[in-house]
């Protein structure tokens, strides 16, 4: 293991990305040529305004859908005192895009984001390779000064005032100070859907885009992205989409943002591997730039340093966004691993490089702030994979997280150490196993897979069947397996099944459900914690006191978490120092003003979550959820019929009662057939029928409604459907 792990070091070293980094570096590079050629020719103003033009048919569609989305989400945001506030600052913020989007339009041109790589060096070179290698820093603290360390003694302060000075001049053209501002759209009181907005006076990047997944209460949707009506009012203004990592509550928004906002998108290889499929699924293309760590870009007035962070997927990063104000140091997911299966550490050099020189705000992952001491490094799942697997005399049946590459890797290493073969079993850990092998993170020994249908054709002790479900989705294969639904693969007395994960809250019930049902049919389960088969990917208490620590932030700002979360976060900072005014609790939607000196959260705008509901796109709101709950809670009668008021009013069709989901007709005859006489009775009431047909169908609805309640205690909803001739 320890021969392996520095073999991967010295590769890493001697600059190695490896082969497979060649090509897109060369691209980058061309496309770094291709800007400045763009930017030279005269014509280059002209593209673009072409591109929009050409994006003008969807652009209108976009404010369409837009605009609904705003409905629907506004309706569904949580804080609802803030309504009107968040209306006022809309409107206001309109006004200002359209007027700004005029004023920036020749800056947003010479501003086109470009790539500035850093020396390949860089990455593992000396120190003095490392000083010229690292422009954005540098550059900056030439012509901008950083804020002071916070927790030590300002000993900064003529630096300080000179960046004062320098701020007298950050006026934009009309006259108002350029503010930076951190505005959240997801990830603030919740575990997903992370979307973070950094702006400048009219220029954003937009940090990550993920999906969330529908709670039980919100029949029938697929899924839930953040409100981005913000963006939308303001798509001129970004520079950049920067993502972090490739899990689905930081990517999986994507293609609904792409489809509305053109801007490049920077990401490491797998993340980008891993969005690149699911653009394809949307039929999109985008302007993909991959970014190695320790690389840095410029998006506008922001240059955006990459880092390497470790995680529970490969690939992961934080980034160090340099804006005119100060440096935001965002790191999401991570967990301090200091035994990475791949090898790559996390940057902590370069954290606490920039920790040094002055960060003037942290924002970091607050998941497991609730966990005391260290997360355990991925690496002690092997032994127990080992012990697990020469343990079990039939089938080994494992899931986990697709995307947890390292987890995938090591039952690989340990199937190959036990002699099993491997199946890989289910559309989404195929997927991910097929993006993450081509691009170089899963390393399949030679040989060891099989296709599914050879199974039974090995004795049992040779078989690994790897697989998704470790939440308890209902189409997942360990799911189907385990109700005897799946057409490869039957639970067979003496399978072992390990569930490598922890239930996501909410999921609990669903895992507790297929473990019940595996055991049921004979197989043995082993699903807890403490039986050394999870490892959290985020870091625990004293890991965020580290990096706390390490930075030194001037402000902190806890991201990705719950609000208890977020605010146990905020608490862990002023334990180690910080003082309580410059610890921030965000809801998604507010806006924090980082000045220098002070911070403060300022108003709000637009922000919410918008339904997904097979190709609708924020049309399901609140309405029609409430109406299929209704549905989904007592079920419907529709009643038919057609009447006539010539000379007396009289039935000439029905009634008809037809229900779905209220009784079962056939035993219930007697009610359908009294509701029948109730709705005969009124249609030929002389007194009502002199009145409107409006007022006759609310007669109806009601009468039948109380009857119906009076002898079912239900409250169905009734539809009619009444002609008159
Ligand atoms: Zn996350
Ligand atoms: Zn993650």
């Amino acid at each position: 293991m320890a021969e392996r792990k520095t073999s991967k070091r010295a590769a890493e070293e001697s600059g190695d990305q490896p082969t497979a980094t060649a090509t897109p570096l060369g691209q980058q590079q061309e496309e770094i040529l291709e800007n400045k050629r763009k930017r030279t020719r005269p014509s280059a103003g002209k593209k673009s305004t072409a591109k929009m033009v050409a994006a003008g048919e969807s652009t209108a569609a976009a404010k369409n859908k837009s605009r609904k989305k705003t409905d629907s989400a506004a309706s569904l945001t949580q804080g609802k005192k803030r309504k009107e506030e968040t209306v006022n600052s809309v409107a206001k913020s309109a006004g200002k895009s359209r007027k700004s989007n005029k004023e920036s339009n020749s800056g947003y041109q010479a501003a086109e984001p470009t790539v500035s790589k850093t020396s390949r060096k860089s990455t593992a070179g000396t120190k003095n390779d490392r000083k010229k290698n690292s422009p954005p820093p540098d550059e900056l603290s030439s012509s901008h000064a950083f804020v002071s360390n916070p927790l030590a003694n300002d000993p900064l302060s003529l630096r300080n005032s000179v960046a004062i000075a320098a701020g007298e001049k950050r006026k934009s053209e009309n006259g108002q100070e350029k503010k930076l501002k951190i505005i959240p759209l997801g990830g603030m009181g919740e575990v997903g859907k992370n979307m973070t907005v950094i702006q400048y006076g009219e220029q954003i990047v937009v940090v990550d885009a993920g999906v969330m997944f529908p709670t039980d209460e919100m029949l029938g949707i697929d899924l839930v992205i953040p409100d981005y009506s913000y963006l939308i009012e303001h798509r001129q203004q970004v520079q950049a989409f920067l993502l972090t990592h490739g899990h689905e509550d930081h990517i999986g928004a994507m293609p609904y943002l792409l489809k509305d906002i053109e801007a490049p998108v920077y990401g490491s290889r797998l993340t980008l591997g891993l969005l690149k499929g699911k653009l394809n699924e949307h039929r999109i293309d985008a302007d993909l730039r991959q970014v190695a760590p320790r690389e840095t870009v410029n998006a506008g007035v922001f240059k955006v340093e990459f880092f390497r962070i470790t995680h529970s997927i490969p690939d992961s990063m934080g980034m160090a966004v340099h804006t005119p104000v100060g440096v935001i140091l965002l790191i999401s997911d991570f967990k301090i691993d200091m035994s990475p299966i791949d090898g790559r550490m996390m940057d902590l050099a370069r954290i606490a490089a920039l920790g040094e020189r002055g960060v003037l705000l942290l924002m970091a992952d607050s998941t497991n702030v609730e966990r005391d001491g260290y997360t355990g490094s991925e690496k002690t799942i092997g032994s127990t994979f080992d012990k697990l697997f020469n343990k079990a005399e039939g089938r080994i049946i494992l899931t986990t997280f697709a995307s947890n590459v390292h987890r995938i890797q090591q039952a690989l290493w340990s199937a190959e150490r036990s002699g099993r073969k491997v199946a890989v079993v289910g559309r989404g850990m195929q997927n991910v196993c097929a993006i993450a092998r081509e691009l170089g993170y899963l390393h399949i020994p030679d040989d060891i897979l099989i296709d599914v249908d050879k199974v039974n054709s090995l004795p049992a002790h040779q078989i690994l069947i790897l697989t998704t479900g470790s939440q308890g989705e209902p189409l997942s294969g360990l799911t189907r397996m385990s109700s005897g639904e799946h057409r490869q693969v039957h639970i067979i007395p003496g399978d072992f099944v390990i569930i490598s994960a922890t239930p996501i809250p909410g999921n609990e019930r669903t895992v507790a459900k297929t473990v019940d049902n595996l055991f049921r049919q004979g197989a043995m389960v082993v699903h807890e914690r403490s039986e050394g088969i999870h490892v959290s990917g985020h870091g625990s208490k004293e890991e965020l006191k580290i990096l706390i620590n390490m930075v030194k932030p001037r402000f902190f700002l806890p991201m990705h978490g719950e609000y208890r979360m977020l605010y146990k976060h905020a608490q862990l900072a002023q334990f180690l120092g910080m003082d309580a005014e410059n610890t921030f609790v965000m809801e998604n939607g507010q806006i924090l003003e980082v000045g220098r000196r002070h911070c403060r959260i300022n108003g709000s705008v637009t922000s919410g979550q918008v339904l997904i509901d097979g190709l609708g796109v924020g049309d399901v709101g609140n309405y029609v959820l409430k109406e299929r709950r209704q549905l989904s809670e007592s079920g419907i009668i529709i009643v038919n019929l057609v009447y006539s008021r010539k000379q007396e009013p009289h039935i000439l069709f029905g009634p008809e009662i037809i229900s779905r989901g209220f009784i079962f007709e056939k035993e219930y005859e007697h009610i359908i057939g009294e509701a029948k006489e109730k709705v005969a009775a009124l249609c030929t009431d002389q007194r009502l029928t002199d009145g409107s047909l409006y007022d006759l169908r609310n007669q109806l609805r009601s009468v039948l409604g109380r009857f119906v309640l009076e002898r079912t205690g239900r409250r169905p909803v009734i539809i009619d459907v009444i002609n008159e001739v």
